[in-house]
């Protein structure tokens, strides 16, 4: 679904990503992991073009979206984004966030978007929160919320920049259970987070990164069980 090629991204003098590599499946949940500063969030902003790569190549569904007069939006409409932060628009209601988008950029009628829109609150368990107003919910729901929204788009895989960061430590596990559910829907996910106890159950994939390159990749048992490289190791020791 996703290769990337070669990938480098700097700001100024400084060059973040380095060269990445990696190809993923549809339907695969590719788990990012690495300390902070090592370039994943720029990562997943390239692959979204929410940054526009230095270098490299980026095909999306055997597309390059990296060459000249690809048309972003449309690429953009297919790849869900979670946050840390959830952005939602506090004037609008819980409904008329999951409708925004699909009614204004698909062109869905009003009717049709709700109907999409109650199923996925269904779906995360807040349903009942369809009239209220951002504020008037947690942080986990509203990161719920946003979960929702992101998939009122149909996008063809979604990707996760440390969506639980934010959060009180009471609410990390259902904003989890909403990904694992996804994820055992055969969502293709690419996600960067630092519970690694999730990794390690939901992930078919393992990539940790450091200074801006991939420095080792693996199913959840190789990487977390015997790690093959000392920086992984290193870090590993420090969060597990
Ligand atoms: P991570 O998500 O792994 O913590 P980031 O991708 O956010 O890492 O950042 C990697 C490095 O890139 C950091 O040193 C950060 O300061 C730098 N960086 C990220 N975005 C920008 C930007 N827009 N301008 C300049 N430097 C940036
Ligand atoms: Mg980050």
């Amino acid at each position: 679904m996703i290769t990337v090629k070669d990938l480098r991204k700097s700001f100024g003098e400084a060059e973040i990503l380095k060269g990445i590599d990696i190809s993923i499946e549809a339907g695969e949940v590719v788990v990012v992991i690495g300390p902070s500063g090592s370039g994943k969030s720029t990562f997943l902003r390239c692959i979204n073009l929410l940054e526009q790569p230095s270098g490299g190549e980026i095909l999306f569904e055997n597309e390059s979206i990296t060459a000249r007069g690809h048309n972003i939006n449309a690429t953009r409409e297919k790849m869900g984004m979670v946050f840390q932060h959830f952005n939602l628009f506090p004037h609008k209601t819980i409904i008329q966030n999951l409708t925004l988008a699909p009614t204004k950029v698909k062109g869905l009628s009003t009717a049709n978007a709700e109907k999409t829109a109650l199923k996925l609150l269904h779906t995360v368990g807040l349903a009942d929160k369809k009239d209220c107003y951002p504020s008037q919910l947690s942080g986990g729901q509203q990161q719920r919320i946003a979960i929702a929204r992101a998939l009122a788009m149909q996008p063809h895989v979604m990707l996760f920049d440390e969506p639980t960061s934010a959060l009180d430590p009471e609410m990390v596990g259902e904003v989890l259970d909403v990904m694992k559910k996804l994820a055992k829907g055969g969502m293709t996910m690419i996600i960067v987070t630092h519970e690694m106890g999730f990794a390690r159950e939901v992930g078919d994939r393992i990539v940790f990164m450091d200074k801006g390159v991939i420095v080792e990749e693996g199913t959840p048992e190789q990487v977390f069980g015997n790690p093959s490289n000392t920086r992984t190791k290193d870090f590993l020791a420090k969060v597990l």
